[in-house]
């Protein structure tokens, strides 16, 4: 795979995703950053945005419930390059139904080399990096050049 590099710009778009054990985590941490994440553009699936902005005011646009499409929809978003970072809380105690959605996720996030934390400790670092509210860039598969790769003629 090829790849090529796009810059990142200041204010990122971030998702924030938390399975149903790991919301209080979430809320907290977004109390915590509140003021850092007010500056970026954030999505959430459904139910982790409405308790999200319940609890700190933010503005969050909210896509789909995780079990009912949201976690694809924000990989869909990641390929798009409309979201930067990702807040994951998954929950590694507990089976979902949706796990191949969590799985498939994950793996566009490391396709799209996209920043992901799955715990607080993780994201406390990725807000508080110097690089967080600064233009930032990033590699990512070339696209075109992966066309001129396969053979495209006709059987
Ligand atoms: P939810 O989805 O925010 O709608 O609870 C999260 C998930 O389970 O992926």
């Amino acid at each position: 795979m090829e790849y090529k590099k796009i810059t990142l710009p200041a204010n990122k778009s971030i998702a924030l995703i938390a399975h149903d054990n790991k919301k209080p985590d979430i809320v907290r941490w977004c109390k915590k950053h509140s003021d850092d994440l007010a500056n970026h553009k954030l999505y959430a699936t459904g139910t982790t945005g409405t308790v999200i902005s319940a609890a700190t005011g933010l503005n969050i646009e909210k896509l789909i419930s995780g079990p009912l499409g949201g976690d694809q929809q924000v990989g869909a978003l990641i390929t798009e390059g409309k979201v930067d970072f990702l807040i994951f809380f998954w929950d590694p105690f507990e089976p979902m139904p949706h796990d191949p959605d969590v799985k498939a996720l994950l793996r566009i996030a490391a396709v799209w080399n996209i920043p992901v934390a799955c715990n607080p400790i993780s994201a406390d670092f990725m807000v508080t990096s110097p690089l967080f509210n600064d233009a930032f860039e990033r590699s990512v598969p070339d696209y075109q050049s992966y066309l001129k790769t396969r053979d495209n003629t006709p059987k």
